[in-house]
């Protein structure tokens, strides 16, 4: 069998994780990295990865079977996203839940005319949760669902605590509540509100002379960021920060609880525990690249979400490997 041909596109924390997990999947193989800036400013993990000019794929390449997109949801994807599906096969990981119907029809209206598949959105919330989601909502018709993140580091509120004058730097970790998730366990199908669902736990270093009592109620009272939380700031030296607050860990649960009959409590979960969020969410990309691939192969184009791939495709093994020793 001959292995499938991966170009990463855009390389931040995401790209640095595909480059990594293609390495751990010997039916891949990496044709480099692709980025607007200038290539020989880039730095890969691996030395040998080589670095080109996003012009380059402007000709459309045919040593690529599929380009995994590891640009920014806000601005970097929407663009890039149909531009390259115009040309390629394609994975993405787009994030903006309210806009992902708009991003799929703008993604399917390149890919079909072209003949490429592009799966849309993979990645884990949305991706696998997604998918965990309608497995529960599926299986369990009467019940309720709930998910749960953290204890995750949020980009979006350390950015927000970092504007408050008086901070010289720090972090924010979304926790789930354990007293709601134990209750959701139990069956109870309770109706949590937004303080009762997640706690917000920031980490912070003060600049020279900046009162503690002014910067946590600025924090603590933030509209839509922190207001509507229970929210903890504890405040560390920059030595601290540094040496326990770099790593981007996250993860969370799903869990559907419903009844079967009067009485009768079914609960599913999923749950994960990350240590690094980008290089679990590039470990799902390259599964999903695969899958894209494989369709391609089939003729099956157009856009996808992780709801129209059958979960067979995503595994290294053959349909009939899997029939024979996973079922
Ligand atoms: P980064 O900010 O690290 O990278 C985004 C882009 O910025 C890169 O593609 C790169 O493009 C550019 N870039 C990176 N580093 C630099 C730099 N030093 N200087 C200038 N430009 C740089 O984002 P992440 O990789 O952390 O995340 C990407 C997206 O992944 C997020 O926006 C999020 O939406 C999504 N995501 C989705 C998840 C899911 O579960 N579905 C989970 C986690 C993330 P270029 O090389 O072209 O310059």
């Amino acid at each position: 069998t001959t292995q499938i041909r991966v170009g990463i596109v855009g390389y931040g924390n995401l790209g640095r994780g595909v480059e990594t997990a293609i390495g751990l999947n010997p039916d891949l193989s990496l044709v480099g990295v692709f980025t607007r800036r200038a290539p020989e400013t880039v730095a890969t993990v691996n030395d040998s990865t080589p670095v080109f000019a996003m012009s380059e794929l402007e000709a459309g390449r045919d040593d690529i079977d599929v380009l995994v997109l590891c640009g920014g949801s806000a601005t970097d994807l929407p663009e890039q996203s149909p531009a390259l599906a115009a040309k390629y096969c394609i994975v993405d990981s787009y994030d903006n839940h309210a806009k992902i119907p708009e991003h799929f029809a703008a993604v399917d209206a390149a890919a079909r005319p072209a003949g490429t598949t592009a799966v849309i959105s993979t990645g884990w919330d949305p991706g696998m949760f997604s998918l965990n989601r309608v497995f529960g909502e599926a299986l369990l018709a009467q019940g309720s669902t709930y998910t749960f993140w953290g204890r995750g580091l949020s980009q979006g509120h350390s950015d927000a605590l970092r504007r408050v004058p008086g901070v010289a730097g720090g972090v924010q970790y979304t926790l789930p509540s354990e007293t709601a998730i134990e209750r959701v366990r139990a069956g109870e199908n309770p109706e949590l509100s937004t303080r009762e669902r997640h706690t917000r736990q920031c980490f912070v270093v003060l600049t020279d002379g900046a009162d503690a009592d002014t910067v946590r109620a600025e924090i603590v009272n933030m509209p839509n960021y922190f207001e509507p939380y229970d929210t903890t700031v504890e405040f560390i030296t920059a030595d601290e920060l540094k040496r326990d607050h770099q790593g981007m860990p996250h993860g969370g649960f799903v869990i559907r609880s419903g009844t079967t009959s009067e009485g009768t409590k079914q609960v599913i979960e999923y749950s994960l525990t990350l240590e690094s969020n980008p290089e679990f969410t590039a470990s799902v990309l390259v599964a999903y690249a695969r899958a894209a691939a494989r369709l391609h192969k089939v003729g099956d184009i157009g856009a996808k979400t992780v709801y129209d791939i059958a979960p067979g495709l995503l595994s290294p093994l053959s349909a009939e490997e899997l029939r024979a020793n996973h079922l």
